[in-house]
Parts: structure tokens; C-alpha cells; sequence
């Protein structure tokens, strides 16, 4: 079973808008074992778009379309997908009676031009949208099924989550069960050659790899044509490999961050945490933050970007930093120390480098960031030197300073 998936809309042609519709459609196919072959972006064109849903329904059994249901002139999805499938368009009162309620509960009358919603392919069940207007259409098709969604993600996202229970997800010939393990420390190509050894062949498994600065994803898929056992197998039997091979680099088997699993850990053994950032502007900070209940184990931290900062907040001397300079092993050292004096946290973690794309110098070149763990039980420091824009040696530093404190936890700092 194949999927095309085409995203309408002139403003996705250029830069006012990224199509994100078809990311979620095709993730949510591929938990059902669904895979979409293409996707393609169309402007609001109604001939164009009907050649390409013509095409798209010679070659695919699923073909989506996403956004162009709206009430403007420019909607005109409808009829485009009529004109290809050479359908009727059919005018339902009760979809307009739906909707003028909808703008009654808002103290509004519903504008004449939302009549036009109103206008169905013949034979296409009407889904009912919970947040917005425009109703989706299902064509329910032979050979191919034929799936029409509004554009604004927040009424695409649970109208295709519904449509895809009760009537794609059936249609999937396979049984599909998936994990996801996310490992640090290693580049993407070294995890990539120790994956695929380590992983042999496994029947029924399919294995993408994903890198973003500094962490590593590994979702493994499987899927059975016979039965969920099967697939379960597959997953069961490469996740095994995958914990023996990155044992050492294994962040989390969750769906949840870096910074998350870390917090869960520190939680587990009731310790606290503090950061001392400079390069990376409180970044590290906020990826702590952004994890529901890390007040129980993040204490808070400081962006100490000025000399005078690390010196006078801090604690670190004047002399490290006149000798050695801000972006050093010793000031590094000193900032975690400083951080921790003041908050009293279990763990400390400072971070201070050179970002970019100014600053550098000939010892000290953009993308070199030092780092240093203090706790009660010693001290761990570690330079890096990474490539990448300011944006991405920020990131990048944040999930290595996350991977000293995994270190630390897992007893190898
Ligand atoms: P429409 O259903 O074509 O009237 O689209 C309504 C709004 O949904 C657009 O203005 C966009 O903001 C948004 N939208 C449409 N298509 C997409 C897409 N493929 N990805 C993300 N947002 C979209
Ligand atoms: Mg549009």
C-alpha cells in the first residue's frame, strides 16, 4: 500500500509557509506501515491540481490532499479533485446548516461565500471537523481511496488521526510495531557503520537512522505481513543488539528528550542539578526547562556571558581569566565550581566557548567549547572542537554537556 501526499496552497511555494501537513501524514502512515512514496506541493492552481491528482491516483492507493477547503475563491480542492476522479459536485445543506451553528455559538452569522463548503465530491463521506469549518472529504474509492483535509494543522492533525483509525490504518496489509533508542557521544557516521554491523540481517525490520547535532535516533520498524508477533520480533531482536552495541551511548529508549531522560535519571537517584552557561545563552537552561517537573531536580543555573560576571557572580579569578582567558579548561573549571557553591547542587555543569562567527582567534577557533562537571566526588572537564553554524554548536554543546552528566550518572566520569 502506497501513499501520495499532496500539500495545496500557493503559500507553500514560497517562503511564507513550510508544508508541515505531509511531515505528520507521512509519520503517522508509517506507525501503520504505510509508506508514502511522494509528496508534492501545489499552488492554488484548480487545473494543475487536477492533473496531478489524476496522476497521483494512477499510480498510488492512497492519495491525500491537504488544505483548500476553505470558503474563498481560492479553495479549490474540491473541485479539482472532482475533476479528476470526472465526479459530480453534490450541494449538502446540512454541512452548511453545521457550520452556520458553528458561527451562531460564536455570536457571529456565517458569511454567504461559506456556502460553497457545502458542495461535496458525489459518493465522498463527509468528516466532521471538531475545530474548524471545512469538513474533510474520504472517497472511499477502487483503486485508489482518495483523502481530502483542510490545512490548518490543528484540524488536519486529529481529523487524519481519526480517519487513519477507522478507515486507512484497516486497509494496511502489515502489522507494524516500533521502537525508538537515542544514543550520544559517537559522530553519525561511526554510529551508522557500529548500527549496521551490530544489526546484521533481520528479517522484517526496517532501521532509520537520525542525527542532529550532538544526539543520535535510532527508530527501528517492524512489519509483518503475517501477524504482530512477528514484527514484534523483529523489534525485539534489534533493540537487543542495539543496547549491547551502544551500551556505553544510550540516552533513552523514550519518546522524550535528551535533556528529559536525564532529569528522570537524576530523579531516580534524588540528585540536584546546576548549570554555569556562557556560550550557549542559558540554551541548556531551557532544554531542562522545557521538561514537565525538572524543578525537582534542576535548581537553576546562570548566564555568564560578561568577564566581569563569571568573576564577580561566579567566583572565577581574575588571574584564570586574564592568564588562561574566558574560553579555557580553568575558567571552565572555576564557573562550575562557582555554580555549585552557590546553589548548593549536587551536580554542576558550565559550559564557555567560542560560538561564532566572531571571536576567534588563532589558538582559539570558532566552534571551540570547553566544559567541566563538579560534583562532590571530583571533577570531569572536556574540550571540544565542532563544526557547524552559531545555532548548531549552541545545540551541540548543550547535548554534550547533557552527555557529561549521563556519564557521570552511568559511573564512567
Ligand atoms: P487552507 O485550508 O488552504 O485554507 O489553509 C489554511 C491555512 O492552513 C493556511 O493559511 C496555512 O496557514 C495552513 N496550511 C495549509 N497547508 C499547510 C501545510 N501543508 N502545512 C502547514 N500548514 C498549512
Ligand atoms: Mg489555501
Amino acid at each position: 500500500m502506497r501513499a501520495i501526499v499532496i500539500a495545496v496552497g500557493s503559500e507553500l511555494l514560497n517562503q511564507e509557509r513550510l508544508d508541515t501537513n505531509s511531515l505528520y501524514i507521512s509519520r503517522r502512515l508509517r506507525e501503520k506501515g504505510i509508506l508514502t512514496d511522494m509528496k508534492m506541493v501545489v499552488g492554488d492552481n484548480r487545473e494543475y491540481l487536477s492533473w496531478v491528482v489524476r496522476q497521483a491516483c494512477k499510480r498510488a492507493q492512497i492519495v491525500i490532499t491537504t488544505g483548500g477547503l476553505g470558503p474563498t475563491a481560492d479553495d479549490l480542492t474540491r473541485e479539482a479533485v472532482a475533476e479528476a476522479l470526472r465526479k459530480e459536485m453534490i450541494f449538502r445543506e446540512e454541512i452548511v446548516a453545521i457550520i452556520r451553528e458553528r458561527f451562531r455559538l460564536m455570536g457571529m452569522a456565517m458569511p454567504e461565500t461559506n456556502t460553497r463548503q457545502g458542495f461535496v465530491i458525489e459518493g465522498a463521506e463527509v468528516l466532521p471537523n471538531p475545530v474548524g469549518t471545512a469538513p474533510g472529504l474520504f472517497l472511499d474509492t477502487e483503486p485508489c481511496r482518495v483523502l481530502l483535509l483542510p490545512g490548518p494543522p490543528a484540524e488536519l492533525q486529529p481529523m487524519f488521526d481519526a480517519v487513519l483509525e477507522a478507515r486507512i490504518g484497516p486497509l494496511s496489509r502489515f502489522h507494524v510495531c516500533s521502537a525508538v533508542m537515542r544514543i550520544a557521544g559517537l559522530s553519525e557516521s561511526e554510529a551508522d557503520a557500529r548500527l549496521t554491523a551490530a544489526l546484521g540481517r533481520i528479517a522484517n525490520l526496517d532501521v532509520t537512522i537520525l542525527a542532529s547535532p550532538g544526539l543520535i535516533e535510532i527508530r527501528l520498524m517492524g512489519r509483518s505481513r503475517k501477524d504482530m508477533a512477528e514484527a514484534e520480533e523483529a523489534v525485539t531482536i534489534a533493540a537487543d543488539r542495539v543496547r549491547n552495541e551502544f551500551a556505553r551511548h544510550l540516552v533513552t529508549e523514550k519518546e522524550e528528550s535528551f535533556a528529559a531522560a536525564m532529569l528522570g535519571r537524576l530523579r531516580e537517584r534524588d540528585l540536584t542539578l546546576a548549570v554555569a552557561e556562557s556560550c550557549t545563552g542559558g540554551k541548556l537552561a531551557d532544554c531542562l526547562t522545557d521538561v514537565p517537573g525538572s524543578s525537582r531536580s534542576f535548581l537553576g543555573g546562570v548566564v555568564a556571558y560578561d568577564d566581569a560576571l563569571k568573576r564577580d557572580f561566579l567566583g572565577v579569578s581574575q588571574e584564570t581569566l586574564t592568564r588562561f582567558g574566558a574560553v579555557s579548561a580553568e575558567t571552565a573549571a572555576e564557573m562550575a565550581r562557582g555554580i555549585r557553591k552557590r546553589t548548593g547542587a549536587d551536580i554542576a555543569v558550565s559550559i564557555t566557548g567560542i560560538a561564532g562567527p566572531g571571536g576567534a582567534t588563532p589558538q582559539k577557533p570558532v566552534g571551540l567549547v570547553y566544559f567541566h562537571l563538579h560534583t562532590a566526588d571530583g571533577d570531569v572537564g572536556q574540550r571540544r572542537l565542532m563544526t557547524g553554524d552559531r545555532g548548531v554548536i549552541k545545540i551541540r554543546s548543550v547535548h554534550y554537556a547533557l552527555d557529561m552528566i549521563r556519564e557521570y550518572l552511568d559511573g564512567r566520569a
